[in-house]
């Protein structure tokens, strides 16, 4: 579990910093497409702006006002004036008429002292280079365009006048048309009092409006560049905003991607490699399990396999091979801890008999009785009982005084005669088994066999003496 939940996090992990990548890419293109389209408008803005000087350093000077018309004209419009998306170039006088048309020798009759880029002239003599909000040319039969404009003054400082050239939205329009923005992707150009100039995908009702209050537009103006993610009210739209302010020109450039878009690739990508990391680790953790399982069920079966050649098949009590490493064990301790070791010879009266008379079949039930009363006559956890062959059995009994063996001794005797298993062989009628006891504190060159051996011949002192009986050998150091 924890080794798939490492690998899922892992996973995790770079699938979202591969999203940030995503949005940090997508900030990227954001920004070069702006600074391109900035640096284009820039540099064609430069270059009205220059021919607009060259018109009014014309203008005041008396040499070229004297001069014919038609050399007048090409004294005054350089051949930038016939430049693709440029309108007229026009002079007007301070009551708004025109006096000089880039477009006709002979001017245009018009009056223009109703539009904001006149009265800011006229009004304010140092507004500058003035750049209109979009207007309907008149014209250019009501083509969307902006003005750029400069007062044209006396010497005396007072108002002559303003020269202005218009420059047609579609410039604007073809610039942003070539940009491949996303399906909900956007590019705008803003003026910096919040006027819409032109934006792409192109609605014409969008053009000249106002969008001074929206939530957008006044981050725009509160750095002079940067990006941010904002939902948009008319279409709930997430949209990663990006936005330069012009240095020069009083100009916003905006462009803004759906986080639909920028993530799009990513969504897909994340889609497949998040459900095939769920299926790798599903499966990691079915697996283990599986494996965990049978592992579980082989380590059962061992533990019962070592069972099964610890004890012996018929009695359920511990086979002789046992014995043997219980015998050696607790011999050490008593010897260790100088304490008195006592063991049980057990051995049924009369089974040859019984087995005779009863069959083996019985005799076999008979032995696991007896088995039985020996085994619940064991309390202490360091005592045990084993089959030490044929219908003979060994009690150990460690840290047990030889009168506590004897007692424990004649205990499993009367349980095994209280069984009352019909014997007709033997002289009590029912199967009775006779004990040999002995306890010993061992010495340090003392080995074990000396105490079954004493046990064995106690066994041998109470079938001598009638059978059915506890004796206790008479060992030297009991
Ligand atoms: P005693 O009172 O002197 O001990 O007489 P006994 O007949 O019990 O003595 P002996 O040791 O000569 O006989 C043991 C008999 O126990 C031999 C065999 O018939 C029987 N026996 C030994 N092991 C088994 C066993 O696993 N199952 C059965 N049914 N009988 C067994
Ligand atoms: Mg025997
Ligand atoms: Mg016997």
């Amino acid at each position: 579990m924890v080794t798939a939940l490492f690998m899922t996090a892992l996973c995790a992990a770079s699938l979202y910093q591969s999203r940030l990548d995503a949005m940090a890419r997508a900030t990227e293109t954001s920004r070069n497409l702006a600074v391109m389209a900035q640096r284009d408008i820039e540099r064609n803005f430069e270059l009205y702006a220059l021919s607009l000087q060259a018109v009014i350093d014309g203008v005041n000077d008396p040499e070229v006002m004297r001069s014919v018309p038609r050399l007048r004209h090409e004294m005054l419009f350089d051949r930038a004036a016939t430049a693709t998306y440029l309108g007229s170039i026009l002079v007007l006088d301070a009551a708004g008429n025109i006096v000089i048309d880039s477009g006709s020798d002979v001017p245009r009759k018009a009056n223009f002292a109703d539009r904001k880029y006149f009265a800011v002239h006229r009004d304010n003599p140092s507004a500058g280079l003035y750049i209109s909000d979009p207007y309907l040319s008149r014209l250019r039969g009501g083509s969307p365009s902006i003005a750029l404009s400069r007062r044209i003054s006396r010497p005396d400082g007072s108002f002559a006048g303003v020269a202005m050239v218009a420059v047609d939205l579609e410039y604007f329009h073809h610039l942003f048309a070539g940009l491949s923005l996303g399906s909900h992707g956007s590019v705008a150009l803003i003026g910096r009092d919040g006027a819409m100039i032109m934006r792409q995908p192109y609605d014409r009702h969008l053009i000249g409006r106002n969008i001074r209050d929206a939530s957008t537009f006044r981050q725009f103006i509160a750095a002079p560049e940067g990006s941010f993610s904002d939902t948009a009210t008319i279409d709930g739209v997430k949209r990663l905003y990006y936005f330069r302010n012009f240095p020069h020109l009083p100009l916003i450039i905006m462009v803004a991607s759906a986080h639909s878009d920028i993530y799009a690739a990513w969504q897909h990508r994340a889609l497949t490699i998040g459900s095939l990391m769920a299926v790798c680790a599903l499966g990691f953790v079915g697996l283990s399990f599986a494996l965990g399982a049978q592992l579980r069920r082989r380590m059962r079966a061992e533990s019962e396999l070592a069972m099964l050649a610890r004890t012996d098949g018929l009695t359920g009590l511990n086979n002789r091979r046992t014995l043997g490493e219980i015998l050696d064990r607790e011999w050490r301790h008593a010897r260790r801890t100088r304490s008195v070791f006592s063991l049980l010879f057990v051995d049924v009266d009369r089974f040859k008999a019984y087995n005779d008379t009863y069959g083996h079949q019985a005799g076999d039930d008979a032995l696991a009785a007896v088995a039985r009363c020996i085994g619940e006559n064991i309390r202490r956890p360091a005592d045990s009982a084993a089959r030490y062959g044929g219908e003979e059995f060994v009690v150990v009994l460690p840290d047990t005084s030889p009168e506590g063996a004897a007692s424990i001794g004649e205990k499993i005797r009367a349980a095994i005669s209280d069984l009352a298993i019909e014997h007709a062989g033997s002289e009590y009628g029912r199967v009775t088994a006779s004990i040999g006891a002995a306890a010993w504190t061992p010495d340090e060159d003392e080995d074990v066999t000396a105490v079954i051996r004493a046990a064995d011949e106690a066994l041998y002192n109470a079938k001598a003496t009638g059978r059915n009986k506890v004796a206790l050998s008479t060992a030297p150091a009991a």
